[in-house]
């Protein structure tokens, strides 16, 4: 699979911690996207489901979050990754910026295998600032109960923004609260 980047712990989604896979390549094109260098389809990294297993294994995490770009465009593999993690009882959050009817109509096998969806465009004009969706137009469903008692984070939580620097370079990691845009302003 071609992945842009991946985070071994997180807490920005949720109590427990979580392993963060951006996955490369996206063609939604929304307005203000702020990961528009992992929109381009040949750009990352290859990594094979089995160094990504690995890595997540060893992060000992809780759950893992499948974000991008748009982890539904390498569905083949994206699907034998879900399909190990469930197995291994790894909680599993899925972005995608298809939307829900898109999803059920063309890759609905992934949803026997994830635990919630977060689907739709990122509309800036939407974004409340608040919660783990970019924008309120995206719908946030639960699959399983096994983030239900964290709802309320989901949809209106606080959002924490983790920046790492790691041999001089800075990336985030986390849904950007509002007045975060002047550190992406500043690292332009
Ligand atoms: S779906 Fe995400 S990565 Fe793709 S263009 Fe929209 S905001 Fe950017």
């Amino acid at each position: 699979m071609r992945i842009a980047n991946y985070k071994e712990i997180s807490f920005a989604f949720g109590k427990t911690p979580k392993f963060v896979l951006w996955v490369q390549g996206c063609k939604h094109n929304c307005k203000k996207c702020i990961a528009k260098q992992w929109q381009n389809l040949e750009g990352g990294e290859k990594k094979s489901n089995e160094d990504l297993i690995k890595l997540i294994f060893q992060s000992k995490v809780e759950g893992v979050v499948l974000s991008g770009g748009e982890p539904l465009l390498q569905y083949e593999d994206i699907l034998i990754l879900v399909d190990l993690l469930r197995e291994h009882n790894l909680g599993i959050i899925l972005y995608t910026g298809f939307s829900k009817k898109d999803v059920e109509e063309n890759y609905s096998k992934i949803l026997d295998f994830i635990d919630v969806i977060i689907s739709g465009q990122y509309i800036e004009s939407k974004n409340n600032g608040r919660g783990l969706r970019g924008s309120t137009n995206q719908e946030i469903e639960f699959l399983t109960n096994r983030y239900l008692e964290e709802k309320d984070f989901f949809y209106n939580g606080n959002r924490i923004l983790e920046i790492d620097i790691k041999n001089e370079a800075v990336s985030f990691c986390g849904i950007p609260p509002l007045d975060a845009n002047i550190l992406f302003q500043a690292g332009k």
